[in-house]
Formats: structure tokens, C-alpha cells, sequence
């Protein structure tokens, strides 16, 4: 069945039967549609006799492949055209060096540190510029609520760029909007943005942005894919260190194929690209994310705290959300309870502890409803 027409998440029951709702942060849940049409396709791709995994890279088949994902996503985040979209290796991780090796000249970045995943940006970027927080949340107990406000960041005239991290996966703190770093450095300071975990949950202002990354693994696809859009002008600057593969504009002017891309996972975000499609697109995925995100909440801050999120309202994520009991005595009891339910994967991260329901794109709002329940079924068992 083309994907188009599988417009529910969930189509058949058995499979549905056999599938919990599965909150995991990353590697994470995957349109049932897609998955299935991956499946269907696994043998023989459109005829070709091939498996999309046995394809050359430079055939015919796989070009098809590759360039429409690339149309359907420039379409879904309404990407300007001086933009251009690289489909890389190496992760989040490998891009925080990857952004340093372009266009820090080996001079000077600035970051601000909302969560983990900014912190270890910038500990990663140390080593080929000279770093400087620009602010920082981190709280005393090494925890993060908040993103400082923007007019109280000391961004440094010699800095290359800022980098930003707009929604930290583990602590669960989302900028609502892109920071405009016209305004607040009084220069053509590129923003570097960290989009990994709700890239295509919300449209993208372009006009801010220099640099944006994301693996796929958590709102797209599977491991192994990397998305980097990098604004023209900032091209050609790359240190004569760069890894060839890591080189933007080597990779721009090669449409990412200087060696073997990630074939597999192109292919199966580009059926992730037809399915959000088919879903209505990103602002479709926007409301979905807001419902989700509201369930959960709602859930937490009406347990008269039982359960705990102490991120600033206005900074709380909609992909990610920790929470911790009150009584941490029973999160084992949480999890386990959570798990007959069919609620799988809620545990928070190794370094806060606690749970975290991670709840991308591909996660239907009634599973979001049947965690939000199973909440507060346990808040009235045990509180
Ligand atoms: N940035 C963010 C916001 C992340 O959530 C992660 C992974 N959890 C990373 C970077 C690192 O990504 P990868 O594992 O793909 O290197």
C-alpha cells in the first residue's frame, strides 16, 4: 500500500498488539506505515532486484532515492535555496567537531550551555578553538532549568560563531524560538544549531540560522544519517585538519557522496520524509507535538508532586520529557508497572536519573494520553 495511504501510525493489529508504545530517546520508534513499506520493499526495491542496501550508491536507483529525500525535505522545512543540505556520517557528536573544523578558522566560538548536549559541544569544539560560554545554565547541583535570557549573553566580538543546542535531549529544556544573533551581537555572527532531537517538530527561521545539524535517530529515521544544512557563505573556510569527509563544501559540491554514504538510512528517512508528508507536514507534526507534550505535563504538574519537572514552563520540551518521583523508592515499581501497560523505555538518562518519555514525531498522541494515564493511575495507587 503506497505510504500515502497508510495515514494511521498503528494499521495493523497484530503488529500493534506486539508493539508498546516505545518512548526511547534515540535510537526511537518509527512510523508502523513506514516500517512496513520498508519491509514490503526489503527484497526487491521497485523492481530493481535489489535490496536498497545492496545498491551501488552511484547507480541510478539509489540517485532517485537520494534526491527525492533531499527535494521532499528542503520542501518539508521550506529550506532556502542558499542553504545547502548535506546528508553526512559522524553523528551530533562528529558534527560538533565537524561545525569547528568549517568555520571556526581554528579562532574563536561561542556557546551557551542549556543541558549536556551543549556542554559536550563545547568540550568537543576545545580542541580545535578557543571556547568561551557565552552563558550557562548548569545549576549548582549540575542540573538545568532554563535558557538564559539572550540579552544577558557575553558573546565575543572575535567569536566565529554561537553555537546553541535547541532542545536538550536529556534535561528536557527546548528554545521556543532561535535566538537572532544580528540583533544581540551587532554582527553577522552565524548561529550553530544543534537540532538532533526535534528537527521536523517545528517550522525552522531560516533567517537565523548559519549552521543546523541533526542525526536522524530520534525524529527521522535510524542511526547512522546526519543532516547538516550550512548557509553558502560560510563555505570554503573549513581548517586544513578537516577530514575530507566533514568538509562542507567538498560535500556540497559531491551531493554528500565524496565516499559511500549511509544508504539504508538515507533511504529509510526519505520514506520518513513521504510519511510526514502524507501526515500534513511540519506544522501538522507541530500541533501533534503540543498535544503530546500538553498530556504529559498536564499529568505532572497535577499530581500535587508526586511527580516533579522543574524546567522553567516557558523552556519545557516537547520531545523530551524527565520527571522524577518524588519517592524515587518506587521507580523501579514505575517502570515495571509502566511496562505491563505496555509502556516501554522511561527511564531517565544515566546522568539525572529518574524517567524521560521521549515523544517524537512518530509517537501517536494516544500513546502520549496512555502514559499521561498510567501517571496518574500510579499517583492515586501510591500517593
Ligand atoms: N546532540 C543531541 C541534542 C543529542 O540528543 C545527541 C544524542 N543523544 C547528540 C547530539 C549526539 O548524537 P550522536 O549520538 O548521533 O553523535
Amino acid at each position: 500500500m503506497p505510504i500515502n495511504q497508510q495515514q494511521n501510525m498503528q494499521s495493523t493489529a497484530p503488529l500493534l498488539l506486539s508493539r508498546p508504545y516505545n518512548f526511547s530517546p534515540g535510537p526511537a520508534t518509527l512510523p508502523v506505515a513506514v516500517l512496513e513499506r520498508a519491509r514490503e520493499e526489503m527484497l526487491n526495491w521497485h523492481g530493481s532486484g535489489m535490496s536498497v542496501m545492496e545498491m551501488s550508491h552511484r547507480g541510478k536507483e539509489f540517485t532517485d532515492i537520494y534526491e527525492q529525500a533531499v527535494v521532499d525535505l528542503r520542501e518539508l522545512l521550506d529550506v532556502p535555496a542558499k542553504f545547502k543540505i548535506l546528508l553526512l556520517q559522524g553523528g551530533g557528536l562528529g558534527e560538533n567537531a565537524a561545525v569547528a573544523m568549517n568555520i571556526s578558522q581554528g579562532k574563536a566560538a561561542d556557546f551557551v550551555v542549556t543541558g549536556g548536549w551543549s556542554e559536550r559541544s563545547a568540550q568537543e569544539a576545545v580542541k580545535y578553538c578557543d571556547v568561551h560560554q557565552a552563558a550557562s545554565a548548569r545549576t549548582q547541583d549540575g542540573y538545568f532549568y532554563h535558557i538564559p535570557d539572550p540579552q544577558t549573553w557575553r558573546i565575543r566580538s572575535q567569536a566565529q560563531y554561537l553555537h546553541i543546542c535547541s532542545n536538550e535531549t536529556v534535561h528536557g529544556v527546548e528554545y521556543q524560538e532561535l535566538p537572532d544573533l544580528k540583533a544581540l551581537s551587532g554582527q553577522n555572527l552565524p548561529l550553530v544549531v544543534d537540532a538532533s532531537s526535534h528537527i521536523l517538530s517545528r517550522p525552522v527561521d531560516w533567517s537565523k540560522v548559519g549552521v543546523l545539524f541533526a542525526g536522524a535517530q530520534k525524529n527521522i529515521g535510524i542511526a547512522g544519517l546526519t543532516l547538516v544544512f550550512v548557509r553558502e557563505d560560510l563555505l570554503g573556510k573549513a581548517m586544513p585538519i578537516c577530514p575530507l569527509i566533514w568538509n562542507y563544501e567538498l560535500q556540497a559540491k559531491n551531493n554528500s557522496m565524496i565516499n559511500t554514504p549511509p544508504t539504508y538510512a538515507i533511504y529509510i528517512a526519505g520514506l520518513v520524509f513521504q510519511w510526514l508528508k502524507a501526515q500534513g507536514g511540519v506544522s501538522v507534526m507541530q500541533e501533534r507535538a503540543i498535544q503530546r507534550a500538553g498530556l504529559l505535563y498536564g499529568a505532572i504538574d497535577g499530581s500535587h508532586g508526586f511527580y516533579v519537572n522543574k524546567v522553567d514552563p516557558l523552556n519545557r520540551s516537547r520531545m523530551n520529557v524527565p520527571f522524577f518521583l518524588k519517592d524515587e523508592r518506587l521507580n523501579e515499581e514505575f517502570i515495571a508497572g509502566a511496562k505491563q501497560c505496555q509502556m516501554i523505555n522511561i527511564k531517565g538518562h544515566k546522568s539525572v536519573g529518574g524517567m524521560r518519555a521521549s515523544i517524537y514525531n512518530a509517537m501517536s498522541v494516544e500513546g502520549a494520553q496512555a502514559l499521561a494515564d498510567y501517571l496518574k493511575f500510579f499517583a492515586q495507587k501510591y500517593g
